[in-house]
C-alpha cells in the first residue's frame, strides 16, 4: 500500500500504528447543560451562570439539539447509536474546571462500532471508530505576560468561562492509521465530514476541532500494538504529519538499539521539528468515573435515530463514488471535488451550464482553487461565479481561446471582475480564425526564415513545428493551429 509508510531501519521493516482522538466542539446556540449562549470572540466570562460555573445546587439538564448533532455524527461514522447512554463524572482538578470534574461519558457512550472511509492520494482507505461520546469542554485559561501564551514562562493565568460547557464531542479512531500523510488525510477528511453535517464549523483558529494522537510501531506483519507514546491537543493538520514523522523514526532507533519505548505524552517544537517528552504515564491518572447522579440515562428512542439519519445530507463519500461515476472523473480528482461541500457545490453548479464535466474539473482544481488560496477565500466567495467559469470553459473547448490564452482571460476575470467573453472581446483575445489575417502573418513567417524553409522543401517535413510556432509567436498564441498549418503547407508545398 503506497499510502502506508514503512519506517526506515534495519531489514524486517516497521509499520506506524497511529489511532487519534478527535474532539470537536458544536455549534448549538446554548451549552450543553445549560442555557447559556455557546458564543465565539465576546468579552470573557459575559456567558456564566450557576450551572457551568458549578455553584452548589445548579443542576444540568442536557441540551437536546447537542444529542442529535452528536447523533447526527455517529451516524455519518457509521457507529450503532446506543439505545441507553450513560453520562459519568469525570473527576480531576484542574483551574479551567470549576466543578473538578467533567460530565462525559464512560462505560455507555452514545455510539460505537463505526468506521470511516477516507482517501489518501488514490487510494480508498477504512480506519475503524472505536467510539463517539458527548461531554463538555473545560472553560479556556489564558496564559499571560510569556511568549505565545504558552503557561512556561507566563507570569499569571486568567480563566475565560464563556467556553466551559459547550458541547464537546469525542471521536476515538481505532489504532488502523499507517503513514502520517494517511493521519493528516484523516483529519482533514473528518473535518470536512463534520462541517458537511451542519453540526460545527470546525473553525482551526478558534480550537473548535483538536485531537491527541497515539503512535506506535511494529514490526512489519506483527499483530502487535506495541508501547504508545501520545501527542496531545493539537489543531495544526500539518505539525500533526511533522510529528509523527519525527516520533516514528525515533522509537525505530530506540527499538533497534535494543531499548524500550516508555509511554508518555510529547510536545512537539515546530521549529526544532523534534519531540520531547511532556510527562510520563498518562494511563497512570485515575479519573475515579461514576454515573453522574444529577442526570438520568439518555434513552435514545429508535425512531428518533431513524429520522436524524434520514436528515444527513450526502456525505462526502458518496459524492466521490458518484463524481467518478457521473462525471468520470478519476478518484483522486473526485477526492479533491467531493471532498467538501462548497468546492463540490461550486463545481456542480459550472458543469450545470452544460459544459464539459472534465473539462471544468481541470479549471476548478487547477486555476480556480489556486486563486481561492491565493486570496484567502472560501469556495463560492468572490468574482469567480460558477457562471463565469464555466463561460471560460466554454470559450476553451470551443476553441474561441487556446489554454495559455484562457488562463490570461481568468487573471483579468478577477483583477476587472468581468464575463470572459467580454474579456475576450475588449482584449481581442479570441482565436484567430480569419485566413486572410493569418495568411499575411505565414507570409511574413515564410519570408524571415529562409533556411528553415529549404530544409522544409529539402525533405525535413518536421521543421514545419518550428513555423507553426513561429506564427504562435507573432499572433500571441491566438492563431488557430489547424488554420496555420495548413496554409503554411499550402505556401511551402505551392
Ligand atoms: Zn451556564
Amino acid at each position: 500500500m503506497s499510502a502506508a509508510a514503512v519506517v526506515q531501519g534495519q531489514p524486517g521493516a516497521w509499520e506506524p500504528v497511529i489511532g487519534l482522538e478527535v474532539h470537536v466542539e458544536l455549534d448549538t446556540a446554548t451549552k450543553m447543560f445549560c442555557g447559556c449562549a455557546v458564543t465565539k470572540g465576546d468579552a470573557p466570562n459575559m456567558h456564566t451562570c450557576p450551572v457551568c460555573l458549578a455553584h452548589p445546587g445548579a443542576l444540568p439538564v442536557v441540551n437536546q439539539r447537542a444529542v442529535e448533532y452528536a447523533t447526527r455524527i455517529a451516524l455519518a461514522l457509521n457507529c450503532t447509536v446506543r439505545p441507553r447512554n450513560v453520562f459519568h463524572r469525570k473527576n480531576y482538578f484542574y483551574p479551567d474546571l470549576p466543578k473538578a470534574y467533567q460530565i462525559s461519558q464512560f462505560d455507555e457512550p452514545l455510539a460505537v462500532d463505526g468506521w470511516f472511509e477516507y482517501s489518501s492520494g488514490d487510494e480508498k482507505l477504512r480506519c475503524r471508530v472505536n467510539r463517539v461520546h458527548m461531554e463538555e469542554d473545560a472553560a479556556k485559561l489564558v496564559h499571560a505576560g510569556g511568549e505565545a501564551g504558552r503557561i512556561a514562562g507566563s507570569e499569571y493565568s486568567v480563566v475565560d468561562f464563556n467556553r466551559g460547557g459547550t458541547p464537546l464531542i469525542e471521536i476515538v479512531s481505532e489504532p488502523d492509521i499507517r503513514s502520517p500523510a494517511a493521519a493528516r488525510d484523516f483529519l482533514q477528511q473528518l473535518r470536512d465530514l463534520v462541517i458537511e453535517l451542519g453540526v460545527s464549523e470546525c473553525n482551526m483558529e478558534e480550537g473548535q476541532v483538536r485531537w491527541d494522537a497515539n503512535i506506535s510501531v511494529r514490526p512489519a506483519g506483527s499483530a502487535d500494538l506495541g508501547t504508545r507514546t501520545e501527542l496531545k491537543n493539537m489543531n495544526s493538520f500539518r505539525y500533526l504529519q511533522q510529528a509523527l514523522e519525527s516520533e516514528l523514526p525515533r522509537q525505530v532507533e530506540v527499538l533497534e538499539a535494543g531499548g524500550r519505548i516508555d509511554q508518555e505524552t510529547l510536545h512537539f517544537d515546530p521549529a526544532a521539528g523534534t519531540t520531547t517528552p511532556l510527562r510520563s504515564k498518562e494511563e497512570a491518572h485515575d479519573y475515579r468515573y461514576f454515573p453522574e447522579p444529577d442526570l438520568v440515562p439518555l434513552v435514545m428512542d429508535p425512531a428518533w435515530v431513524e429520522e436524524v439519519r434520514a436528515g444527513l445530507p450526502e456525505l462526502p463519500g458518496a459524492r466521490i463514488a458518484r463524481f467518478t461515476e457521473q462525471y468520470g472523473l478519476s478518484r483522486a480528482d473526485a477526492v479533491v471535488l467531493g471532498g467538501a461541500g462548497a468546492l463540490a457545490r461550486f463545481y456542480e453548479e459550472v458543469v450545470a451550464r452544460g459544459v464539459d464535466a472534465k473539462l471544468a474539473a481541470n479549471w476548478t482544481m487547477g486555476e480556480y482553487l489556486a486563486h481561492l488560496n491565493a486570496a484567502g477565500l472560501e469556495p463560492g466567495h468572490g468574482h469567480v461565479t460558477p457562471e463565469r467559469l464555466a463561460g471560460l470553459v466554454r470559450l476553451v473547448a470551443e476553441g474561441t481561446v487556446s489554454t495559455s490564452v484562457a488562463k490570461d482571460v481568468f487573471a483579468k476575470m478577477i483583477a476587472e471582475r468581468a464575463e470572459p467573453a467580454a474579456i475576450v472581446e475588449t482584449h481581442g483575445l479570441g482565436q484567430i480564425s480569419d485566413g486572410a489575417k493569418l495568411e499575411a502573418v505565414v507570409a511574413d513567417v515564410v519570408a524571415a526564415n529562409p533556411a528553415q524553409v529549404e530544409q522544409y522543401r529539402g525533405g525535413k517535413p518536421q521543421v514545419i513545428g518550428f513555423l507553426v510556432g513561429q506564427v504562435m509567436k507573432a499572433t500571441g498564441g491566438r492563431a488557430n493551429p489547424k488554420l496555420v498549418n495548413e496554409l503554411l503547407r499550402k505556401t511551402l508545398d505551392a
